[in-house]
């Protein structure tokens, strides 16, 4: 876009809103029964991490990204770091994800101990290119018997990470078919793109696994929120037991397996959802 197009563009956004207070990006409303469920959630006594709301939220996320399993967290950059540590990338791993994204992208990567790098977005989609993932691929990279090395560092190349800007889906089919071709793991971050979908699949659900978000500017907001939805039945089982402090399953003792982490979303926030 050009300088010109550009002040027409906000020449017309002044004619539709003319008052001298900023345009917000995203102010969320809540013209339901937002407050209904907050105070029936208060009286229910369950207001963590346990409690009807959020199963019932999951459900609605489910029947809404047609994803078979969603396993909520307290926000989407710990629902990054979750997915991540839960699909087996380890320490010191890159993650090629793109350099038009909110700081958390790269943020939840780091949380899990791997390293991103960056590549550039589509000027039309604002989402990663699937030109520049070739050729980042083509130039950058070493195949070796275990996998992909990035030549720069070193590293071993666990996954490529797309975002869909603003909920505008990503080139997601063209980048899934280089990741297939490459032998490379395809994780989402959907964190803009509830309700967003390219033919009749919702952004999200193209590889392995991918996270939303509820924060306040998302396009539904339970005040702080996330979610990691996917196919794959074990890796849902995975994200959700070390989410919850990796305690097994058992009426009164406390046995928890490995060091897990408290990173569930409350049942007040699931309510408010
Ligand atoms: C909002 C956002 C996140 C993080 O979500 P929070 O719930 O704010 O932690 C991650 N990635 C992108 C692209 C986002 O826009």
């Amino acid at each position: 876009m050009n300088d010109r197009r550009i002040e027409e563009i906000l020449d017309f956004i002044r004619m539709l809103y003319p008052s001298e207070t900023p345009i917000p990006l995203h102010a969320p409303r809540f013209l339901g029964n937002e407050k209904k469920y907050l105070i029936e959630c208060i009286d229910s006594t369950y207001v963590s991490y346990v409690g009807r709301f959020v199963t019932e939220f999951e459900e609605h996320i489910k029947k809404a990204t047609k994803a078979n399993h969603a396993v909520a967290i307290v926000n989407g950059t710990a629902a990054l770091q979750m997915m991540i540590m839960a699909v087996g990338i380890k320490p010191g791993e890159e993650i090629i994800t793109q350099a038009l994204t909110f700081a958390a992208s790269a943020a939840g990567i780091k949380h899990a101990g791997a390293e991103p790098a960056f590549i550039d977005v589509d000027r039309d989609t604002m989402g990663m290119s699937p030109s520049s993932l070739k050729s980042f691929l083509s130039c950058n990279v070493e195949r070796l018997v275990d996998g992909l090395y990035d030549k720069g560092n070193g590293r071993r190349i666990a996954a490529v990470m797309p975002m869909h800007t603003f909920g505008h889906p990503a080139r997601i089919a063209e980048i899934s078919a280089i990741c297939e071709e490459e032998g490379l793991m395809l994780l989402e971050d959907a964190a803009e793109s509830l309700g967003s979908t390219v033919g009749d699949r919702h952004t999200g659900l193209f590889g392995k696994a991918a996270i939303l978000s509820f924060n306040g500017n998302k396009p539904v907001t339970t005040g702080g929120g996330g979610m990691v939805i996917t196919n794959d039945e074990t890796l849902a089982a995975r994200v959700r037991h070390i989410s919850t402090t990796a305690k097994r399953k058992h009426p009164w003792e406390f046995y928890h397996d490995e060091v897990g982490y408290n990173l569930r979303l409350p049942n007040v926030n699931a309510a408010l959802g």
